[in-house]
């Protein structure tokens, strides 16, 4: 099974999409890689998803990328008495350490370092901002904040402080527990939330060792600060959208939408766009034009996949959101405009073997209209900078490496396939254009490019390009 375009769809699993059959509808209908979101799934619950998708790739035959979403440390307030209360505009507020249930002048904020590094002047944002405070004045045991935006509150809403640099990491024990058991079920993507600098994602690292592909949300203003040291240290980003609107002005997010998805694609690191993409298919089975406008302009963007939330995980129509994301993608990419806007956001090769050879392979395949390249890997690394250049030929990757093909699942137009390496070097071409044949990338008479890194098995050893045809019988010939 092929899929007709490059942007690759992530889908997060919930209570609408659960189940086997369900997970296998939402893969065929599109779906490349599913997302596990830690805030709302235990353990239990996180091991038998893993196994259901692991059950669908058996039997539809491709690999299939996994990503656990931790929760990171969002910050929430303490009760009321009443269970809510009123918050009206010029009030003062006091939030404080004293667990007593709070009324209309106060109320807990359970943690403690944020009382501490809150500022004259820092704003409060409740409930993804719709009521907001700025603390005015800083007390022996907390801040008093005045109401510039009224509204409703209720136990436990959640807090963000856009202007505070937080002196916590953005691990909390839930995520370390929570880490350790989706290395165990053996997941290829955990996505880090509220990481405000690089030493957050350094601490993940050191856990993880290799064992999981390293994905930064980008969704506070201290992390777009720090944003080339952060892209340097993470396998992949996310642009989530729903909290970096909360925290930043809305206005602001299109802009950083389009600097994070070009810093990304200049370093050669996967890009996720997430949140509200197709949100009224929650509820209704056809999209809004400017959600399909929104999908579309993350498409032309060339960003590496398109992300579901609440629309597959909790929405009526699951299935029908992936497919309409499909159709979008499908689309855009046969616009006539489309190449021109990819291209035009293209940077220059850095000067290693792997980014000449993988420059090279995609202007001989255009120069030679070839029908594929063909990149054997084993970490996925040389793959990664033939994907940073955006060929119009497409990419075919034979790994040996189960893990790597399953990583490889969320990067712009990579078709992994899962096989030994090769014995030499026209042992590599022969099972290249095989490989090609039998994923109905190339017929017989049609030629194509392989490049690999000899010895087999060696990373960073790209040293190797070589065309040939595809003969009569689908293997390869000079
Ligand atoms: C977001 O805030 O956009 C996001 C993807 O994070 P979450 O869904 O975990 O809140």
């Amino acid at each position: 099974m092929k899929r007709s375009r490059r942007t690759k769809i992530l889908a997060t699993l919930g209570p609408s999409s659960s189940d086997q059959s369900t997970i296998e509808a939402l893969f065929r209908a599109g779906a490349d890689v599913f997302r596990i979101n830690m805030s709302h799934t235990d353990h239990a619950a996180m091991r038998s998803l893993v196994s259901e998708i692991r059950n669908v790739e058996q039997r539809v035959g491709r690999p299939i990328g996994i990503l656990a979403d931790l929760q990171g440390p969002k910050l929430r307030l303490g009760v009321f008495s009443d269970g809510k209360v009123k918050l009206e505009e010029g009030a003062t507020f006091h939030l404080d350490s004293d667990p007593t249930p709070g009324d209309a002048s106060r109320v807990q904020l359970p943690h403690p370092e944020i009382l501490e590094a809150l500022e004259p002047g820092h704003r409060l944002l409740i409930d993804d901002g719709k009521v907001k405070l700025t603390v005015r004045e800083v007390t022996t045991n907390g801040v008093f904040a005045v109401v510039d935006v009224a509204g409703p509150v209720s136990d436990r809403k959640g807090v963000s402080v856009p202007d505070t640099m937080l002196a916590m990491s953005a691990m909390t024990e839930k995520d370390r527990r929570d880490l350790d058991a989706v290395l165990e079920a053996k997941v290829d993507w955990v996505a880090l939330s509220f990481i405000q600098r690089p030493d957050d994602l350094a601490e993940v690292r050191k856990i993880a060792r290799g064992r999981v592909g390293v994905m930064a949300k980008i969704e506070k203003p201290q992390a777009i600060d720090r944003l080339d040291d952060i892209i340097e240290l993470s396998d992949a980003l996310m642009v989530a959208r729903g909290d970096l609107g909360v925290e930043l002005p809305v206005e602001k997010v299109p802009g950083l939408q389009k600097r994070i998805t070009r810093s990304a694609r200049r370093a050669g690191k996967p890009v996720v766009i997430a949140t509200q993409m197709l949100e009224s298919m929650i509820t209704t089975p056809t999209p809004t034009r400017a959600e399909v406008s929104d999908v579309a302009t993350a498409v032309f963007e060339g960003a590496d996949a398109v992300m579901l939330s609440a629309e597959s995980a909790a929405g009526q129509h699951p299935v029908e959101a992936v497919t309409t994301m499909d159709r979008i993608a499908y689309e855009v990419e046969r616009d006539d405009n489309y190449t021109t806007i990819i291209s035009a956001q293209r940077s220059a090769p850095e000067a290693t073997g792997a980014d000449a050879i993988a420059a090279a392979a995609r202007q001989i395949a255009e120069t030679l209209n070839l029908s594929a390249i063909v990149c054997y890997t084993s970490s996925g690394a040389t793959a990664l900078r033939v994907a940073r250049e955006r060929p119009s030929a497409p990419l075919v990757v034979v790994s040996p490496v189960r893990a790597t093909a399953r990583r490889l699942a969320l990067t712009w137009g990579l078709h992994c396939v899962v096989s030994p390496d090769a014995r030499d070097v026209d042992d590599m071409v022969d099972r290249a254009c095989a490989v090609a044949y039998a994923e109905q990338f190339a017929r017989p008479g049609q030629r194509l490019i392989t490049i690999a890194g000899i010895p087999f098995g060696t990373p960073g050893a790209t040293n190797l390009l070589r065309i040939a045809y595809v003969s009569d019988d689908g293997r390869g010939g000079s």
